[in-house]
């Protein structure tokens, strides 16, 4: 019985084959082919022509894997063995059909071939997408810097201009160039938000704040600017919302400065509604939510999904000025936050964008002294002797500009040294009191500076002061000015107030402590 098994299934996979010299059919079982003897093997299938090598090269044993060979519109994966007779004059071989088990080998190992070629194809995709998103951010950098530095003495003129005797004409007219001035400025950070946001390096910082002062105080902007434009202002602030809570209300800001000035922009009759509210009131955390409604011209159904793609804008809108970035920018924002943003809106009716931001409510509910802003005047600093600041800048017109900022300031005398190098030549030359850098300088940069400046083995050099002002803004930078040693980072185009302040708490700081003092959040 089980030879009769045995002979049946060899029957069926095996051939027995015996060949001459000549690749003649001497014998054949002819089980799986139909093999004619004195017929020449190769006028079958060619592959049989591989068989004069084994007679030439006396291969006394031999396999061919996986040969494959259609014979009557059959495919079929043979393994092929062959076996040199004594006399060497004869070969048999023994054929073996294994196309079931080849074809389901090849099945699998397509299949596997396929998923490495598609998670190639990915990676390499990632790969590609990377290296655009990085390319992007990085030319958006440099643009952003490139633009940066020119419009720093612009902005800086426009307001030592301001400080001049001019009639009131030339007052409005600088007051235009300044605002339009402001809006680069505002387009350049938008840019560089959206870069941040995609390379993952825009972090939320929650701090505690006072929230009830944050949107009185937006309130009130607006309800000036709205006052300008003729329309209406309401605005809500629930009593129930405490008035210290913890969250981000530098990027909460961003949104809602970003909605409000879009209702102030789309709207030419009726009004903005300004809402801040909470549903619940949890000891420890409350959701917040602001609202922003507005009587404007509203935005069709159909485009409701697409306002929110990096420069759209809707068809012949582009008169109202604008970048497209506003939205897109409070998109990423918000899901940063983990708030969903939501708009409902009707073309020639208005629009309502509104989004709600989880807070911590502080356990101190209590004002603190220091946040009380002390304000110092010039005249204070005029009778004492005025503390001496060296300036590394290598661009004359940002020189002159620093030199007239200084000098209407009256608080400080200012020294400016082109390059790292001659900075840490005055510093040795002469006592100073405080360093402001410029980071990109021919040279030695501001970078190197700095570090020289924390290694100099002379203490009083060594524990200066140091502000990092730049037209780079990304957050490299700023944690290489942080990592060399750098206390304060301000960005072009120069903000008076905010350097003359900074300049001011570094002074009393440095004077109290006496010692390296931190990179504070407020410049960052
Ligand atoms: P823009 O700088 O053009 O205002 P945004 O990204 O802020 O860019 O907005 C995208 C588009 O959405 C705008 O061009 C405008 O067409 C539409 N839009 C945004 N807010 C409003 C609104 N409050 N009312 C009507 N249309 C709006």
């Amino acid at each position: 019985m089980l030879d009769n098994l045995r002979q049946d299934f060899i029957n069926r996979t095996t051939q027995v084959v015996v060949v001459n010299k000549e690749l003649e059919v001497i014998d054949s079982d002819n089980n799986l082919f139909d093999l004619k003897k004195n017929s020449n093997i190769t006028d079958f299938h060619p592959f049989f022509y591989a068989l004069s090598t084994v007679f030439e090269e006396n291969l006394q044993k031999e396999t061919f894997f996986c040969v494959q060979m259609e014979v009557l519109s059959r495919h079929y994966f043979i393994d092929i063995k062959t076996y040199l007779q004594e006399d060497d004059e004869s070969l048999v071989l023994i054929l073996n059909d294994l196309t079931d088990h080849y074809k389901t080998v090849h099945q699998i190992k397509q299949v596997r071939n396929e998923s490495i070629i598609n998670f190639n194809i990915s990676q390499e995709l990632n790969q590609q997408l990377e290296i655009q998103r990085s390319f992007k951010n990085k030319f958006l950098a440099n643009v952003s810097h490139e633009i940066r530095t020119p419009l720093n003495s612009i902005v800086g003129f426009i307001s030592v201009l301001e400080n001049t005797e001019i009639t009131r004409e030339q007052l409005d007219v600088l007051h235009i160039i300044k605002d339009s001035s402001k809006n680069l400025v505002t387009i350049l950070d938008d840019l560089m938000d959206i870069s941040k946001i995609e390379a993952g390096k825009l972090d939320i910082k929650n701090r505690r704040f006072d929230f009830r002062e944050f949107v009185e105080k937006l309130a009130k902007t607006y309800e000036i600017r709205t006052d300008d434009k003729r329309l209406s202002f309401d605005f809500e602030l629930s009593s129930k919302i405490p008035r210290f809570l913890v969250g981000d209300h530098l990027r909460i800001n961003q949104v809602i400065v970003n909605l409000l000035e879009n209702a102030l922009k789309y709207t030419h009759q009726g009004g903005i509604k300004f809402r801040v509210t909470t549903s619940s009131l949890n000891a420890r955390r409350i959701p917040v939510t602001f609202e922003v409604t507005d009587t404007g011209i509203g935005i069709p159904k159909e485009k409701l999904d697409s306002i929110f793609d990096s420069f759209t804008q809707l068809e012949k809108r582009g008169l109202f000025g604008g970048s497209g970035l506003g939205l897109s920018i409070v998109k990423q924002l918000t899901d940063l936050l983990e708030s969903d943003l939501e708009v409902k809106s009707a073309e020639g009716e208005g629009s309502t964008f509104s989004f709600t931001v989880n807070m911590g409510v502080s356990h101190n509910q209590k004002k603190e002294n220091k946040e009380k802003k002390v304000k110092r005047k010039k005249k204070d600093f005029k009778s004492a002797k005025r503390p001496r600041v060296l300036l590394g800048e290598d661009v004359e017109v940002n020189q002159l500009l620093m030199l007239r900022l200084f000098s209407d300031y009256g608080a400080y005398s200012i020294d400016i040294a082109k390059n790292g190098e001659r900075v840490l030549e005055y510093l040795d030359r002469f006592p100073y009191d405080l360093v402001i850098l410029d980071l990109t300088m021919p040279i030695m940069d501001g970078l190197d500076a700095a570090v020289q400046i924390r290694n100099s083995s002379n203490k009083k050099i060594s524990k200066l002061p140091i502000i990092a002002l730049t037209a780079r803004t990304s957050q490299e930078e700023q944690d290489a000015a942080k990592e060399a040693g750098m206390n304060a980072y301000l960005t072009k185009p120069v903000d008076p107030d905010l350097l003359f302040t900074t300049i001011e708490r570094l002074l009393s700081r440095y004077k109290r402590k006496d010692k390296v003092l931190e990179l504070s959040e407020e410049e960052e």
